[in-house]
């Protein structure tokens, strides 16, 4: 059964598509590599020792995007791609409603016309906005306070008309939570351009050195100790999550939304902590003021999920520390001194088969790296 990963070579996405074969499902990703790099494809071969197809597309250009539909038997898809940097969204409003609506609507257009109406969505507690109270569950008001999340509550709603133009469809709408952590193996993580803006990443290149000081944002909200609290989710917990979601959409015809979160809200001097304590690294910070548009306390309500998915997220932040500090210490510079597969290689919308560019691969890869 094939199932097509939008974004599966992002954070979330190689995660995905690990857990994807690891329970049989035959795998195909699309991808633009907008902000991933393809030698994440050779890891997540390397961890799962199975192949998989990539097409370098982006879902914006719909012809390449139908040639996937035409040629392959897709069962079903999880939408993963788009662009996801809040403060990036502020700034070019219209990059963002193009790129991630456009996308979506091309995706779902094709879908439907080679019926295919089995989906998976990768939206965002971000849905939410400024939460009355927490826990947060499904049904809270909803509330998107920059371009970035008012993209993913549109598509939260085009989807519902979707499902009621034809009940055929069956949807599942994910709102993520604070995905952290990486791959036990260290071979794949969170990999971001530049300055990281989210806590987790920017706390392992302070404790690789290549930052000096975390400036922890705010420290007066009516938290534990002033600092925001969020959710954070193990990311192969959330990977987890999909398959227990794909599974579901696949045996039913309904629309869906679910939290997956853990339901235990940290703040960010207890994260620090926590990654001291697990790695015996001090991470300097200094406290400072609130990021706009950031809210005090959110964590989730994930019962429905556990209810109705069989989900529930096992890994606590221990492993989440443990495991994001082993991907940075192993690769320093990201995926960027392993670049085995360049981008030449993947010809334009075409497609790649793992094993044929193994050899190739094997030769450049130290893997005393891995070890
Ligand atoms: N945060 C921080 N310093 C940073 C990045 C984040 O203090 O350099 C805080 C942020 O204010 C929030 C928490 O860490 O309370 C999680 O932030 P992140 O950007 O990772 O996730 P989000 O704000 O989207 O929930």
């Amino acid at each position: 059964m094939t199932i097509l990963v939008t974004g599966g070579a992002g954070f979330i996405g190689s995660h995905i598509s690990v857990e994807l074969l690891n329970a049989g499902y035959n795998l195909m990703i699309v991808d633009n590599f907008s902000n991933s790099n393809p030698e994440v494809l050779r890891r997540i071969q390397k961890i799962t020792g199975k192949s998989f197809e990539i097409h370098q597309i982006d879902l914006l250009n719909e012809k390449d995007l139908e040639r996937v539909f035409i040629e392959n038997r897709i069962e079903a898809v999880i939408h993963l791609a788009g662009l996801k940097a809040v403060g990036e969204s502020v700034v070019e409003p219209l990059k963002y409603y193009r790129t991630n609506i456009n996308s979506t609507i091309n995706l779902c257009k094709l879908m439907k016309k080679y019926h295919v109406r089995k989906l998976v969505f990768s939206s965002s507690a971000t849905v939410y906005g400024m939460p009355d109270k927490v826990p947060i569950a499904e049904d809270f008001p909803l509330k998107a306070m920059n371009p970035y999340g008012r993209t993913k509550l549109m598509i939260e709603e085009i989807l519902q008309d979707i499902y009621i133009s034809d009940k055929q469809w069956s949807i599942s709408i994910l709102r993520y939570f604070n995905p952290i952590g990486a791959h036990e193996s260290g071979l794949i993580g969170d990999n971001p351009n530049g300055i990281p803006n989210n806590l987790m990443p920017f706390i392992t290149k302070v404790a690789i050195g290549e930052l000096k000081e975390l400036k922890v944002f705010g420290q007066h909200y009516p938290t534990i100790d002033g600092t925001g609290v969020r959710d954070y989710i193990h990311v192969i917990d959330l990977a987890k999550g999909h398959v227990a979601a794909l599974d579901k959409v696949l045996k039913t015809n309904s629309i869906n939304t679910y939290n997956l979160g853990t339901g235990q809200g940290y703040s960010v001097l207890e994260i620090i902590t926590a990654f001291e304590s697990i790695t015996g690294i001090k991470i300097p910070f200094q406290l400072s003021e609130p990021r706009l548009g950031d809210i005090a306390i959110c964590y989730a309500d994930s019962s429905k999920a556990k209810m109705e998915l069989g989900w529930e997220a096992e890994k606590g932040i221990i492993e989440m520390c443990r495991d994001a500090w082993r991907w940075q210490r192993k690769n320093p510079n990201g995926y960027q001194d392993n670049k085995l597969i360049s981008n030449s290689r993947i010809r334009d919308s075409g497609l790649m088969n793992m094993e044929s560019t193994e050899e190739v691969e094997k030769n450049v890869v130290d893997e005393k790296t891995y070890t």
